[in-house]
């Protein structure tokens, strides 16, 4: 799960990290409100959305006065923000972040993940601060200086002071940073992060050390143990159908393509993919609706798949064996009917009842393509879906 800089701010806030002060706003007249609450100018607009590369794609300024706080917010609340995390559909800002412009000395880099090859959490550093990370580790590798952290030891001061010796900043730095990196990683572990990055982490012309962007994903898996982050989650940032599939306990990822895949079984879901992709075609979805799944659950996940835009043709390829193929059957087939299914579905069943599962499909007067195994299915949908499209 994501969260927006503002709310990753205030979480770091609470173990220790320095952060510029700053509100959240949902207007252009609180945000002026929030910019003279905040004192002094410069005032920072910053537009929260769940994706990074906002300085660059215009959702971050920098302005004088408090009237151009408000100007520059009713500019952005409501823009769609197009950077290169959004993809080319972007996204609309809805929230403001409203900071103190701070004077930057240097802009470095700091980061903390699951290293999983090291089974490791790796804290990652650079001098290269600011930009796109990926293309600094892709362009001068060298300038990213990591240490794995011992999980029972955990992060020492030596491993810090390795990090700010080999980014080149002087030993005054040395006892901020180790206060800085030892915060991270607190709130890393106390709330079961994947991710914290800190892009930039600025050196001010004061001298200090402090927090000028924040990101935070979290381990999907833990959240049943931290209320606290849950209660952050924005659904208005989330993938519609990825939130339905939730509420039905289903595994659904959203992917670019044009055939809609319901599978049972990760593994039959996997292999479902590849081989519409050794056809040819192109997957629109990851689905694995599971194995004790009943006709409900079904239905929800075959509406799920059909209200995607780019879905030109359907796969069904079930086997049934806990789940029995009658009950896939009488899933498509209600949730076919409630939307008046305009797209080709071609189903492939094997297993449990697949004579009265089948028999079902055949008699239910909708224009399904049956198939007798993988092969033949993802050759007949991915023609059925280069046709349509
Ligand atoms: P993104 O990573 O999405 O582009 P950032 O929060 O990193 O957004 O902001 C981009 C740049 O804007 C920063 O690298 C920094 O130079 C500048 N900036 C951001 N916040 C402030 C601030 N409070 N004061 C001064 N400059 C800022
Ligand atoms: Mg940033």
């Amino acid at each position: 799960m994501k969260i927006h800089e503002y709310q990753a701010k205030e979480l770091l806030k609470r173990f220790g990290v320095p952060t510029p002060s700053g509100k959240m706003v949902t207007s252009a007249e609180d945000a002026m409100e929030a910019a003279k609450g905040l004192g002094n100018p410069p005032y920072v607009v910053k537009a929260q959305i769940h994706a990074g590369g906002r300085g660059k794609a215009g959702g971050v300024k920098v302005v004088q006065s408090v009237e151009e706080v408000k100007q520059k917010a009713s500019e952005m609340l409501g823009m769609i923000l197009r950077t290169h995390q959004t993809g080319p559909e972007g996204q609309e800002v809805r929230r403001l972040l409203i900071e103190e412009g701070v004077q930057i000395e240097k802009e470095l880099y700091m980061g903390l993940v699951l290293d999983r090859a090291k089974k490791r959490v790796v804290l990652m550093a650079s001098s290269e601060g600011g930009m796109d990370i990926e293309e600094v580790a892709a362009k001068s590798p060298e300038k990213i200086h990591k240490v794995a952290i011992d999980p029972v030891a955990g992060l020492q001061a030596y491993q810090v002071r390795q990090l700010i010796f080999g980014m080149g900043l002087p030993a005054t730095l040395v006892g901020k940073a180790t206060k800085m990196c030892m915060a991270l990683y607190k709130a890393y572990l106390a709330t079961d992060a994947s991710i914290v990055e800190i892009n930039p982490l600025i050196i001010t012309k004061g001298g200090d050390l402090l927090a000028l962007d924040a990101k935070m994903n979290f381990d999907d898996n833990a959240l049943f143990r931290h209320d606290d982050v849950n209660a952050l989650r924005d659904l208005d940032e989330e993938d519609p159908k990825e939130i339905e599939a939730k509420k039905y306990d289903l595994s659904y990822i959203a992917l670019d393509g044009s055939v809609g895949c319901m599978v049972n079984g990760a593994g039959l879901a996997m292999a479902t993919m590849d081989i519409i992709k050794s056809c040819g075609g192109s997957p629109a979805n990851f689905l694995d609706v599971g194995g004790g799944a009943d006709a409900e659950k079904v239905a929800a996940a075959f509406s799920i798949i059909l209200q995607d835009p780019a879905v030109k043709a359907v796969l069904v390829n079930i086997f049934g064996g806990i789940m029995k193929c009658d009950v896939i059957a009488e899933g498509v087939i209600t949730a076919a009917k409630q939307l008046h299914l305009k797209v080709p579905v071609v189903v492939r069943l094997e297993g449990t009842n697949v004579e009265i599962g089948k028999k079902m499909l055949n008699e239910s007067g909708l224009a399904l393509t049956s198939a007798d195994d993988m092969l033949d299915a993802a050759q007949k949908v991915v023609q059925l879906a280069a046709q349509a499209g």
